[in-house]
């Protein structure tokens, strides 16, 4: 499928695998809209997409406030008359063991693994479903797989991901002809340990690190654009993507 000149937005493009996939998608000739909190970081990647001939907005948005999501949305819209893919990419993991309480980060974990995929959805849905089209990527994770000790909470939230992926996909495709793609990968080399406040699981995530080679997040992004370049009539649905190494 030709992407050329479409139009997409990417929550958490301010680093990992967000920043990966938004430079991913310029270079193919998509007009990314790059939404997260640090709005210096999107700025320096939007000068960085435009010195390599690409185009790119900051939207500094923060996916937990619904209304953030909407002007991120409708911005893009103003701009560009369209939106075509969403990549709900933003997301935590504070690790930590659950009788430790860390109440304070679950919630932060709900509010942007779960409750921000839900917002930044519907931000998005009114202009796809007015467009009869459009592909929304849901960053899950391994760990919405299988459930690890320590990571009991994040394991909840990108379960609840690939739930809400499987039922967006059944309603939205056959009606609106919108296309979602459940990503689900293992280690992928970013900053998301940087969350971790638990000295122990910090360390435990360090030594994991150490111990094989993790992916990194241009392979995610190449994921995403195979499942995006497919034909129109083929909605790639999910995709499971290791380390050789992790097994
Ligand atoms: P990073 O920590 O590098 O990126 C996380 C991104 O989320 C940042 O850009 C951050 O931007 C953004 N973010 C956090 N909170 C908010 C918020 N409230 N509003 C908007 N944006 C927010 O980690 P990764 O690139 O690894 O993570 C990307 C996704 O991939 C996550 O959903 C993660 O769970 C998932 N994943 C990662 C794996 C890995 O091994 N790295 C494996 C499987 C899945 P900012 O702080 O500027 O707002």
């Amino acid at each position: 499928m030709d992407i050329k000149g479409k139009v997409a937005l990417v929550t958490g493009a301010s680093s990992g695998i967000g920043a990966a996939t938004a430079r991913k998608l310029a270079a193919e000739g998509i007009i990314v809209g790059l939404a997260a909190r640090r709005k210096e970081r999107l700025e320096t990647l939007v000068a960085e997409i435009a010195a390599a001939d690409g185009q790119a907005v900051a939207l500094e948005t923060d996916v937990t406030d619904p209304a953030s999501c909407k002007i991120a949305a409708e911005t893009l819209v103003a701009h560009f008359g369209r939106i075509d893919v969403l990549v709900n990419n933003a997301g935590l993991m504070p690790l930590s063991d659950i009788d430790s309480l860390k109440v304070d980060e679950w919630q932060r974990m709900v509010n942007v693994n779960v409750s921000g995929v839900l917002n930044a959805t519907a931000a998005v849905l009114p202009q796809m479903i007015s467009q009869h089209s459009g592909h929304i990527f849901n960053m899950s994770s391994i760990a919405g797989r299988k459930v690890f000790t320590g990571l009991t909470v994040y394991c909840a939230t990108k379960a609840a991901v690939a739930a809400f992926s499987d039922g967006l996909r059944m309603e939205i495709g056959p009606k609106h002809n919108i296309r979602v793609t459940c990503i689900q990968p293992g280690a992928v080399k970013s900053e998301l340990y940087e969350q971790i406040t638990d000295a122990n699981y910090r360390q435990q995530m360090d030594d994991l690190a150490a111990s094989m080679t993790y992916l990194e997040g241009e392979d995610i992004a190449d994921t995403i654009l195979f499942a995006l370049k497919s034909p129109e009539r083929m909605n790639v649905a999910e995709l499971f993507v290791l380390p050789t190494e992790q097994g």
